[in-house]
């Protein structure tokens, strides 16, 4: 048996759901899981048998739609965790003495971690995976970059100097302003670990060998089950709307859906976030279910469209099952990978500042009715489950930390 630790974002499900087969595969095989993120996690992974521990003393952070969606801001927050938590997790870890470390791709301080102890270490990607490349393949996606960077040049110098300081903390070597730069998104490990499938990642032939695509990841029985009543017995087609954990608070956009779906032959479930209140939400049509939050994977199961923000997980999850989307993306990141679904003819993309009730309406009903979006999805969910998910990322570390690896995948990133 041998020990590991994994750094995730505390409060982001979006980054934590991925790893619960993850860890349940790996108890299973007899590792000792040490996990991080916050409390709200807790049951859920001591459950699995996992040793549960929060940041504090280091740092607290509460995942929010603003730390989601600028790029520089978000660069910042994970360059200050890193500053508070980098010397005293290393100290932490020297008791420990963990054999692999296991982080999220936006825990900075997890690479450092590993690298100050002399162990693997190993990055989780539940998004896209950063490449300067990425920006070729989109032309909004490179305008918005472009913009945010021009804007924030002077804190670029901010930047470096900090990161100097950071890795002169537990003596760490700088490695120059380009690797950096980019490194700060794309925190890069000995081996990488990406939850996508090939067809979500533009260019994905010239990652370098140490990342890994091993699809989605969707363990049977991830969500407790929840009261849901939601009419999944009865014969109607049904519509899932949500838009994620973070970017969750648009009363208007709910409201609109209400007056779009309210006369469809369908029944609705919509999961709204934890922090919306329902009864402000006004009268809910009859053929609605509306809850805080719904295990959306066993939801997914019965569904005929999703309405989505387009968060990588939600998508994942729902190609996975063939079910095919309409995207409402929130922020950059999402409208990424909506066009992305969009060309592969597995969904169709609404502009957020542009949405009216008949759009809604319009698109919800071609996606249900023209089958090419089923089939695209149902193609793009069977290459998806072909490729092995978390059963398979639990082999592929347990080969690359155990030593049965070729050795170009284990030179120190
Ligand atoms: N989720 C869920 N129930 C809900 C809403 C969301 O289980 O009612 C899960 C969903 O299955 C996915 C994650 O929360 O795993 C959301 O991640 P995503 O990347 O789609 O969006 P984010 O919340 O990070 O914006």
């Amino acid at each position: 048996m041998s020990t590991t630790v994994l750094f995730n974002l505390p409060g982001a499900s979006g980054h934590i759901n991925p790893t619960v087969g993850l860890v349940s595969g790996l108890i299973n095989r007899g590792e000792r899981v040490i996990y991080y993120a916050g409390e709200d996690s807790r049951r859920q992974f001591e459950a699995l048998g996992a040793t549960f521990r929060t940041y504090a003393p280091f740092f607290e952070y509460q995942h929010s739609a603003a730390m989601a969606t600028a790029l520089l801001d978000g660069a910042f927050m994970m360059l200050g965790q890193a500053e508070n938590a980098l010397a005293g997790l290393v100290r932490v870890m020297e008791q420990d003495k963990p054999d692999y470390i296991l982080y999220d791709s936006c825990c900075l301080f997890g690479k450092y971690v590993a690298q100050r102890l002399g162990v693997p270490g190993i990055c989780l990607v539940t998004t896209i995976v950063s490449t300067p490349l990425l920006l070729t393949s989109d032309l909004p996606l490179a305008w918005q970059v472009a913009k945010e960077l021009t804007v924030g040049v002077p804190r670029v110098f901010e930047a470096v100097r900090r990161i100097k300081d950071l890795l002169a903390s537990v003596g760490l070597k700088y490695r120059g302003l380009l690797y950096h730069m980019f490194d700060v998104f794309a925190n890069e490990g000995d081996l990488n670990i990406v939850f996508l499938s090939p067809s979500a990642q533009p260019f994905h032939q010239f990652l370098k060998k140490n990342y890994l695509l091993v699809g989605p990841s969707i363990p049977e029985g991830r969500d407790p089950p929840a009261d849901l009543p939601i009419g999944l017995g009865s014969a109607l087609p049904v519509i899932y709307v949500s838009l994620g954990t973070v970017h969750n608070l648009k009363q208007d956009f709910y409201r609109q859906c209400f007056k779009a779906f309210a006369e469809l032959p369908c029944h609705v479930v919509m999961s709204v976030g934890k922090d919306t209140d329902i009864a402000a939400l006004g009268p809910i049509p009859v053929n609605f279910t509306v809850r805080n939050r719904v295990p959306q994977l066993e939801v997914l199961k019965r569904t005929r469209v999703f309405v989505s923000h387009g968060g990588m997980n939600s998508i994942n999850e729902s190609l996975y099952f063939g079910v095919p989307l309409v995207m409402v993306p929130q922020q950059v990141e999402q409208g990424f990978n909506a066009r992305r679904v969009e060309k592969l003819g597995a969904g169709r993309l609404l502009k957020s500042e542009k949405i009216t009730v008949d759009s809604l309406r319009e698109a919800v009903s071609q996606v249900l009715q023209d089958e090419r979006y089923r089939q695209n999805a149902a193609q793009l969910g069977q290459q998806m489950q072909g490729l092995g998910g978390y059963a398979r990322a639990v082999d592929e570390i347990l080969r690359f930390v155990h030593g049965d690896v070729q050795p170009a995948l284990r030179k120190t990133a």
